[in-house]
Parts: structure tokens; C-alpha cells; sequence
């Protein structure tokens, strides 16, 4: 599959920002951004895409590492995310940056094949596994942004700074050491990634900061007060455990901690929101801030069902991430999303009253597209014209009309249901297949042999 971009598409339908329209003609500059959108048009020398169209889905989490461990935590019986946390260190410890190339390379495919055109890469795994840097501090980073370039996919970098163990701020164990930076050396690393990214139109920079139990409120204020609008992700109220600490340690729930010590605004996405009660829903939505939700993940690590509804019924931001990428599907994750409410509050159609499917769709690319800080998430002037054609003759969407089409693919499809994707106007993923598929698939056997 040559990796050349169209600059001129036609689609007899594409869901636009308004809705579904007939007949659009999509011309894009020499990067692949949107210059103009025509509707009820004719083909004229466009390329003609046969098949619904819809925007690409930002992931707004992802530890591209972990796709390696994927089932290898799944047995023994009592086991919760602190066990799992134990096989992430035992794997997270082993691996070269060749390896993590090798691994994102194949995950970051695998996420183009199932409708995520972008991805936030919440990157902690720094240092040499006993806490020293590389020669070049950037090394693991930049393998991220290498797989990234070699699949086609647009990424957010999002260095992590990770200092402490608990919330006693008590040094980190062994199994952390190359998680573990100072805010200096941290803020080193990202300046380093902002030149990296910089000639970039499809590689961003952003920042992490672990949790509240691996860094400070002082070292937030520090580097998020050097770093001017970049987004800043976090992850947040994941486990009762983390919340029942930060009650003990500072006499407040995290969210409340976090709100009280710092400005909370639009760059900021907090990830996960699991254990949330009323005052922190309203702070989050007033915040403009987006909740980064995984319900994939978070129901593989039996977190429990963070409350969607009242978060989306007050108006709150929210995109999905695959974060443990145990599974990569942007259709599962919503359809679990909207299916946890409905097994927790035994009725239908929850969040898809508030938003129904389409618009759960739209609501969540949006989300995504600024906790990545990219032109992403519509199709409209001025954005990346990142989209997914869909295949028309699966059973699932087959003579469905415009307004059943989302809900159909969320409630009653697969990715198998997404034919074509596109990032930028360069097709990545060709009727279900991506670029070199069996070579980077046979590279991957042989680290995940190692490793596990
Ligand atoms: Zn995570």
C-alpha cells in the first residue's frame, strides 16, 4: 500500500458536524488538513470513497508497553489491580528500546485497523531499568515517535513525571526506578520532545503527571508553571484504595485535592474518574477539563463504573482511551461504556438518551481531539481530515440509513465494520489491512517471546 495522500475525496455520505450530508467533496492542503468542504457536490477528479464516512476516534490513553503482558494476568483467584501491577513491573523492567519500538510499532497498527487515527502515549518507562538514563535521556521517547511515524498514526507524546512511591512521598521502590525523574530532569525530556516534535504534522508533545501518589502538589505547580499550554494528563480516582489514601493523607478525595491546590482548566484530562461523588462531577464539568474514560481497562482491573451519566448530563468533556491496550477497539469501548451504566442502573439506553450513539461518537472524538491538543475529532476546514470509511455490505450496517448507522456499529458491529482508514488524507489501513502487517507481526512474536 503506497503511503502517497489524495489532496481531493469525494463521499456520497459523511457525517460532518452538523449531521449526515450527501455528496461531499473534502480538499485538503499539501499536510492533510481540511481547506474546504463542499456538500451535494459532484465527484469532478476526486477520489471517490464508497461507503459512510466518519471521523477518526482520538485514543486519549495508551501504555503502548503493556500491549505485550495482554492475557498474561488473567488467572489466580483473588487478584486485583495491585496484582496486576506486580506482572506490569516484571514486565515493564525488561524492556529495551528496540523492543518498545517493536511493540508500539505493532500496537500503534493494530489501533489504525480499529478506527483510533490518534493516540495519547502516556510514557513512563524513562530510564534503564535500574534508574540510570540512556546517553540519550529521550531514547525510549523516541522509539514511541518512531513507531508512530512508521505506522501513520498521529500521537501525542506524554512524558510522565513519577517521583514517590505512595502518597508519603517515600523514595520509589526498585521496581519504579526508571519510571522515576526529578522535575528537572523531567522538564529536560520535554523540552527535548518539543524540538523532536516540533517539524512534525502528525507528532505532538504533551505532559503526565503520574497521580497524586507519585507526585506532589508542589512538583505540579512546577512544571506545569513552565510549560504553557501543553495538555496535561493525570491519572485520577482509578481504585478506592487511591481514594481512601488521599482522604487519610491530605482529609480530602483526589479530585477535591486537586481542585483545591491547582487551576484545573480545558488542557488538562484527567484519567479515569472511577470513585467521583457529587461536588467533584460539578467541579470536572465547570473545569472544561476532559475525563479520560477506559472502560476496557477499567473493567479488566475490576475498577469499578465511574458515574457517566451525571458527568455527560452536566456537560462534562469525555474521550476513551485503550490504556493497558488489552483489547483495541473504539467500538467496544463505547459499547461497554454505555452497557456498564445500563447493568449498574438496570435499564436501556443511558448515555445514549443524553447522546444517543452518533453523538456519543462525535462527543467522545471531540473529547479526544483536545486532551490531545491535535485538529482532530470533525471533519470540518481547518482539521486533519482523519476518517473512517465503513463497509456498507456488513451485516451490521447493511441498508441502514444515515441516523442508525453509529448505533448500529457500536451496538451491533466490529472493527471488522471499518473498511478503510484514513489519517491526514494518507489511507493506513486498506479493506482491514495495514502497511507491512506481516513483517511487524513477526518482529512482535519475537520480543513478546522474550518478555513473557
Ligand atoms: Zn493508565
Amino acid at each position: 500500500m503506497a503511503r502517497t495522500r489524495s489532496r481531493h475525496f469525494f463521499f456520497p455520505e459523511a457525517l460532518l458536524a452538523d449531521g449526515w450530508c450527501k455528496d461531499v467533496s473534502l480538499k485538503l492542503d499539501a499536510q492533510g488538513t481540511i481547506e474546504a468542504i463542499l456538500v451535494n457536490s459532484s465527484p469532478e477528479d476526486a477520489v471517490v470513497v464508497s461507503g459512510p464516512v466518519i471521523p477518526g476516534m482520538p485514543n486519549l490513553h495508551s501504555h503502548a508497553f503493556q500491549r505485550v503482558m495482554a492475557g498474561l494476568s488473567e488467572r489466580g483467584s483473588g487478584d486485583d489491580f495491585w496484582g496486576w501491577r506486580e506482572t506490569m513491573y516484571r514486565i515493564a523492567n525488561q524492556i529495551t528500546p528496540e523492543q518498545l519500538k517493536v511493540i508500539a510499532t505493532q500496537l500503534y497498527g493494530e489501533m489504525l485497523r480499529a478506527g483510533f487515527t490518534s493516540v495519547a502515549e502516556f510514557h513512563y518507562l524513562h530510564h534503564r531499568p535500574d534508574g540510570r538514563p540512556y546517553d540519550n535521556a529521550a531514547e525510549m521517547s523516541l522509539a514511541l515517535l518512531e513507531a508512530a511515524a512508521d505506522t501513520g498514526i498521529g500521537i501525542t507524546l506524554l512524558p510522565v513525571l513519577y517521583r514517590y512511591s505512595d502518597f508519603d512521598q517515600g523514595a520509589v521502590e526498585p521496581c519504579q526506578r526508571r519510571f522515576a525523574s526529578t522535575p528537572d530532569q523531567f522538564l529536560e525530556l520535554v523540552d527535548a520532545l518539543i524540538v523532536a516534535t516540533a517539524q512534525s504534522y502528525l507528532a505532538y508533545t504533551g505532559i503526565a503527571l503520574h497521580s497524586l501518589r507519585a507526585v506532589s502538589i508542589e512538583d505540579i505547580k512546577a512544571v506545569t508553571s513552565s510549560v504553557v499550554n501543553l495538555p496535561v494528563h493525570m491519572h485520577i480516582s482509578e481504585q478506592m484504595a487511591e481514594v481512601e489514601a488521599a482522604i487519610q493523607h491530605t482529609g480530602l478525595r483526589p479530585v477535591e485535592w486537586l481542585f483545591e491546590n491547582l487551576g484545573v482548566d480545558n488542557n488538562w484530562c484527567l484519567v479515569h474518574c472511577t470513585h467521583l461523588i457529587e461536588r467533584e462531577i460539578n467541579a470536572i464539568a465547570d473545569s472544561g477539563a476532559v475525563v479520560g474514560i477506559c472502560p476496557i481497562t477499567e473493567a479488566n482491573l475490576g475498577d469499578g463504573v465511574l458515574p457517566a451519566e451525571e458527568l455527560l448530563g452536566k456537560g462534562a468533556k469525555t474521550g476513551i482511551g485503550s490504556d493497558s491496550n488489552i483489547d483495541l477497539d473504539p467500538i467496544a469501548e463505547l459499547r461497554l461504556l454505555e452497557y456498564g451504566q445500563r447493568l449498574v442502573q438496570q435499564r436501556r439506553n443511558i448515555l445514549t438518551t443524553l447522546a444517543d450513539g452518533q453523538n456519543l461518537w462525535q462527543r467522545c472524538a471531540l473529547g479526544g481531539a483536545q486532551a490531545l491538543a491535535q485538529p482532530v475529532g470533525v471533519l470540518q476546514s481547518g482539521k486533519r481530515a482523519d476518517f473512517l470509511v465503513l463497509d456498507k455490505d456488513h451485516p451490521a450496517l447493511v441498508s441502514r440509513k444515515c441516523d442508525h448507522i453509529i448505533d448500529s456499529l457500536i451496538f451491533a458491529a466490529d472493527r471488522t465494520a471499518i473498511r478503510d482508514v484514513f489519517v491526514a488524507g494518507v489511507k493506513v489501513v486498506d479493506a482491514g489491512m495495514i502497511n507491512r502487517q506481516e513483517q511487524r507481526l513477526h518482529a512482535y512474536a519475537e520480543v513478546v517471546a522474550v518478555l513473557s
